[in-house]
């Protein structure tokens, strides 16, 4: 986010493995992966230098519009497809997870208006769910902040409640969460008009809202109220897919079976921009009719970053990093169970190699602690023991390249422990 009320930047020059340098020389561990959850391989990575500029020198770029597309471009779509669970072959590539979920809206919409649908229109996202800045994505996305002075925004959105364990009793009263949260989704759609509405979007374990895991039989009921009243489902795993979470696609780990899955962050670790949609083989056949998908971005399937992406596959693959968000995660609920009785944190949550504490002002109101005390705390993780470690709302988020070793998530968990312990006074 950018903002000049945050004072000086940290102004990052150099990277490797899971260690990044600032241009005062300092040498900081970052326990964020590039900032944004982003960086599967860690920095500084030759393979994925070499591959973009082997790239670069033989084509840097044409056009995967109309007749065209690359080589690269293709051998990729080709690998997605083979990673992608059930019959999702269909790929669109975009520059980014923004554009990914708006592709992704896009084609939802277009797909029931050519089947004679064109009243379904409208798309059902999740308070605190993250999909992007970009309009239609910033409209999805759950925070009023990403939408306010800005507007109008996209309209024909609806927001229903999140699985959030934590904030259970305030959310859903004496209601058993699952039961809740369907019984609200489907008078949601009963309010709205089953006829009416395209998509629902979610993240599978929501990233940004402070890494929420719903209940086991959420995302599978979800999936069959929508199922029966024709409206497609939307997995948003650009946090998630390709190992953050312990699995290539964590849509199909929690029985989303999604019909279109949105991408990209992981996808190049951050060596390059690039997003990509995966899309059940009828939806593309279906929006591919008549005048086509006229739908695309100059970058779309850029060969460099395809290039770049098959690179860091063959790492991710190689190095199996996928399985070795399991074992972080242990390390980091083992590191960070000591906050257990620390009276400014509400909830720690962890899954794979993604953990978010969640801090609160008060442990008996769960009311939340404002954004520049939790900044504060971080900044003072980074300056006093060499950590970045991200504050995102009231949480204090951390998601590692998947490299990063044990002995690391130790450094990391053991500074966030000592810092936070001194926080409530
Ligand atoms: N979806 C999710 C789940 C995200 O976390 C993000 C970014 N954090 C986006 C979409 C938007 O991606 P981008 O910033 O690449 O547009």
């Amino acid at each position: 986010m950018q903002a000049d009320s945050i004072g000086e930047r940290v102004v990052i020059v150099r990277g490797s493995g899971s260690t990044v340098w600032d241009a005062a020389g300092r040498e900081l561990l970052d326990a964020t992966g590039g900032g944004l959850w982003h960086s599967h391989v860690g920095h500084g990575r030759r393979e994925l230098a070499d591959a973009a500029a082997r790239q670069i020198a033989e084509l840097e770029y044409f056009t995967t519009f109309q007749e065209f597309s690359t080589d690269k471009t293709i051998a990729l779509a080709t690998r997605l497809a083979g990673l992608a669970p059930d019959d999702l072959n269909k790929v669109f590539f975009t520059s980014g997870g923004s554009d990914s979920v708006e592709t992704a809206v896009k084609a939802a919409r277009l797909y029931h208006r050519r089947r004679g649908e064109p009243d379904r229109t409208w798309i059902i996202s999740r308070d605190f769910g993250f999909h992007g800045a970009g309009y239609g994505a910033g409209t999805l996305t759950g925070f009023e902040l990403m939408q306010a002075g800005v507007g109008p925004n996209l309209p024909d959105v609806v927001k229903v409640s999140p699985p959030y364990a934590y904030r259970a009793a305030e959310l859903y009263g004496e209601r058993e969460p699952t039961d809740f949260l369907i019984a609200e989704l489907e008078e949601t759609i009963a309010r709205i008009g089953p006829g009416r509405i395209a998509a629902m979007v979610g993240e599978p374990v929501m990233g940004g809202g402070g890494v929420l895991t719903p209940p086991d039989d959420y995302w599978p009921r979800v999936r069959e109220v929508l199922s029966r009243h024709g409206i497609l489902l939307v997995a948003d795993e650009v946090i998630t897919a390709f190992g953050r979470t312990g699995s290539w696609f964590e849509s199909a780990a929690r029985g989303m079976k999604p019909d279109i899955i949105t991408t990209a962050k992981g996808l190049t670790s951050g060596y390059f921009s690039l997003g990509a949609v995966l899309m059940r083989d009828e939806i593309g056949e279906v929006i591919c009719r008549e005048t086509g998908f006229f739908h695309g971005y100059t970058f779309s399937g850029h060969p460099v970053g395809s290039a770049v992406a098959l690179a860091n596959l063959d790492i991710i693959e190689r190095e199996d990093l996928v399985a070795g968000a399991f074992p972080m995660g242990d390390r980091f609920r083992a590191g960070l169970a000591a906050l257990a009785d620390v009276s400014t944190v509400g909830d720690v949550r962890v899954v794979g190699a993604a953990a978010a504490v969640e801090m609160v002002r008060d442990r008996r109101t769960r009311e939340p602690m404002p954004f520049p005390e939790v900044f504060a705390l971080t900044a003072r993780i980074r300056d006093e023991h060499g950590i970045i470690v991200r504050p995102y709302a009231h949480n204090i988020i951390m998601a590692p390249p998947l490299v990063m070793t044990g002995d690391e998530v130790g450094r990391t968990t053991a500074a966030v422990v000592e810092v936070l312990a001194g926080s409530g006074a």
